[in-house]
C-alpha cells in the first residue's frame, strides 16, 4: 500500500514517519529544494547555523515536538526565558514594557489600578480555563471590553490585534485568545543549529526507513486513476512526470490542495472550503553590528504610529556567534493580498522603517543589512464565524484523499508542535 504525502513541511514528515512505522510505502512530495515549509530556513556561507524564514521558537509546553524530537534521536532541543515586552507611547516617548507575568502588567503605567486588577483577573482566568463553548459565541475584542474593559482593549490590545488582523480584528473569536494565553510560556525553545536542521535531520531520518522524499518537485494536479491516484508533477528541470498512488495525504494549504484536486474534488466541497480567508506573513531579516533592541527578544509594537507589528531580536535568543558575530532581527507583518508591502523590495521596506526602529534605539545607526524578505501567503488563518462553520475533518469527499493543514489546528494557532499533532492525527485516520 503506498501513501503519497503531498508537502514536505512538519505536518508531512511527520505524517510520513507515523505511516512509515505501521509499514505502508511512503513517498513525500517537496515543491521547494528543501524539506521544512515555513518552518524552513537558509544558512549564509560565514554563519555556523541556519536561520528561519519566519522568526520561530517552540513553548516549554510543545508536548509533540517535544516527544517527536525525542523519538527520532534529535537531542538539541534547549530552552530559556528570552525577555517579552510591549512597545507603547508614553507622552512624547516610546517606551518597552515587559509583558512576561503578571507583575509587569502591574507595572504598566497607562493603566489604572482597577483596570490592571481586571486586566490580571482576566488572564488568570484564560490561563487556568478549560475551552469553554462560550468563547466561540463572542469575539476577543467583545471579551475583552466586557471582562479587562475599554482602558485595557484601549491601550493593550487593540493595535495588537488591529496589526496582526487589520480589517479582520473585530471578527476574531474569543478562543483565539483563550488559546494564545493559555499556551504562552516564558520560557522558550530552539534546535541546535536551527529549524531547517531539525527539519533535514528529521527528512534524513525518514529516509532511512525507506521513504522517497522528492524535493523541487510540485505537484501540478491529482485525479483518480482506477482505484487509486495519479499525481501529476513538475521538476526544477521542466519535466513532468506521473506518480502513482493507493492513498493520498495533502498537507498543502487548503487552496493550493482544492487548485490541484479540482480534477476530482466535488464543487461543493471545493466551494465551502474555499471561503477561507488568510492574511499574508512579511518578515523582513535585518542584520548588523548592533542590535535594535537591547535586550528584549520579542516586542509588540502596541504603539499605532510605528508601522511595524512585531520586532524579534533573534540574537537576543540565540547566540550571534552562529551568525558570524551579527546581531539578527525580523520586523513582522501580516498584510492582505493587495498590501502594499508585498510589492515592496527589502531595501525599500528597510529605507521606509528606518525612522521608526531609530525611535525605538536612538542610537541606532546605518547601514543595516537586508538579509531576506520573506512572503508567505496562506500564512494567519482567520478565525470568525464564518471559520467555524467549515468543515476542519481530514476526509474529503473523495475516498482515501485525506487533507492536514494548519487551518486545522483550531482552537489553537498555527505552530510546529500543531503540525506534528495533525501528522500524529492524520496518520491515525489513514
Ligand atoms: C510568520 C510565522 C511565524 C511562525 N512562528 C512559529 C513559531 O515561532 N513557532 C512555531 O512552532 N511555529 C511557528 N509558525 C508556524 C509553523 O511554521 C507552521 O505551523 C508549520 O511549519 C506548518 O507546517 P505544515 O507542514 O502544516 O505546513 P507548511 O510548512 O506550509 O508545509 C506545506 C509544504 O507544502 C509545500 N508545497 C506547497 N505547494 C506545493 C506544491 N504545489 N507541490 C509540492 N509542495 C508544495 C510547501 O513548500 C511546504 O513545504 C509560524 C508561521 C508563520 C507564518
Amino acid at each position: 500500500m503506498k501513501v503519497v504525502i503531498l508537502g514536505g513541511g512538519v505536518t508531512g514528515l511527520t505524517t510520513a514517519w507515523n505511516l512509515l512505522k505501521k509499514g505502508y510505502e511512503v513517498v513525500v512530495i517537496e515543491g521547494e529544494e528543501s524539506v521544512g515549509g515555513l518552518a524552513g530556513g537558509f544558512r549564509e556561507e560565514r554563519w555556523d547555523w541556519a536561520l528561519e524564514r519566519t522568526y520561530h521558537h517552540i513553548f516549554a509546553n510543545d508536548k509533540e515536538v517535544i516527544a517527536l524530537a525525542k523519538e527520532i534521536g534529535f537531542d538539541g532541543l534547549h530552552f530559556k526565558r528570552p525577555k517579552t515586552a510591549s512597545l507603547m507611547k508614553v507622552g512624547d516617548n516610546y517606551r518597552i514594557f515587559p509583558v512576561d507575568s503578571p507583575i509587569d502588567f502591574l507595572l504598566l503605567p497607562q493603566l489604572s489600578p482597577f483596570s490592571k486588577l481586571r486586566a490580571g483577573a482576566t488572564l488568570a482566568f484564560l490561563k487556568t480555563a478549560p475551552f469553554l463553548p462560550f468563547f466561540e459565541k463572542t469575539t476577543s475584542v467583545k471579551f475583552i471590553k466586557k471582562t479587562m474593559g475599554e482602558e485595557v482593549w484601549k491601550n493593550l490590545w487593540e493595535q495588537l490585534f488591529r496589526k496582526k488582523f487589520g480589517k479582520y480584528a473585530e471578527y476574531i473569536l474569543a478562543s483565539f485568545m483563550w488559546a494564545r494565553i493559555k499556551k504562552r510560556t516564558p520560557v522558550l525553545g530552539y534546535p541546535d543549529n536551527g529549524f531547517q536542521y531539525f527539519c533535514t535531520f528529521f527528512s534524513e531520518k525518514l529516509k532511512e526507513k525507506g521513504c522517497v522524499v522528492e524535493v523541487g518537485t510540485r505537484v501540478m494536479g491529482v485525479d483518480r486513476r482506477g482505484s487509486g491516484f495519479a499525481i501529476l508533477v513538475s521538476k526544477k528541470t521542466g519535466e513532468q512526470l506521473e506518480i502513482n498512488a493507493d492513498k493520498i495525504v495533502s498537507t498543502l494549504p487548503f487552496p493550493i490542495t482544492l487548485h490541484v484536486g479540482k480534477k476530482m474534488l466535488p464543487q461543493k466541497y471545493i466551494y465551502q472550503q474555499s471561503k477561507r480567508e488568510y492574511l499574508w506573513a512579511v518578515n523582513l531579516i535585518l542584520g548588523g553590528s548592533e542590535k535594535i533592541l537591547k535586550d528584549t527578544y520579542w516586542l509588540n509594537v502596541g504603539a499605532k504610529e510605528i508601522p511595524i507589528m512585531g520586532i524579534i531580536q533573534h540574537t537576543n535568543f540565540v547566540s550571534r556567534s552562529h551568525y558570524g558575530g551579527e546581531e539578527i532581527c525580523y520586523c513582522a507583518w501580516y498584510v492582505e493580498g493587495d498590501s502594499d508591502l508585498l510589492k515592496k523590495s527589502g531595501e525599500e521596506i528597510a529605507s521606509s522603517i528606518f525612522p521608526y526602529l531609530q525611535k525605538i534605539n536612538p542610537s541606532l545607526r546605518k547601514p543595516l543589512r537586508v538579509i531576506r524578505l520573506f512572503k508567505a501567503p496562506f500564512a494567519q488563518p482567520i478565525c470568525d464565524r464564518e471559520f467555524l462553520k467549515i468543515e476542519r475533518g481530514f476526509e474529503t469527499p473523495i475516498k482515501n484523499f485525506f487533507v492536514a493543514n494548519l487551518d486545522m489546528t483550531y482552537p489553537f494557532d498555527r505552530g510546529t508542535n500543531y503540525a506534528v499533532k495533525l501528522g500524529n492525527d492524520v496518520s491515525q485516520m489513514v
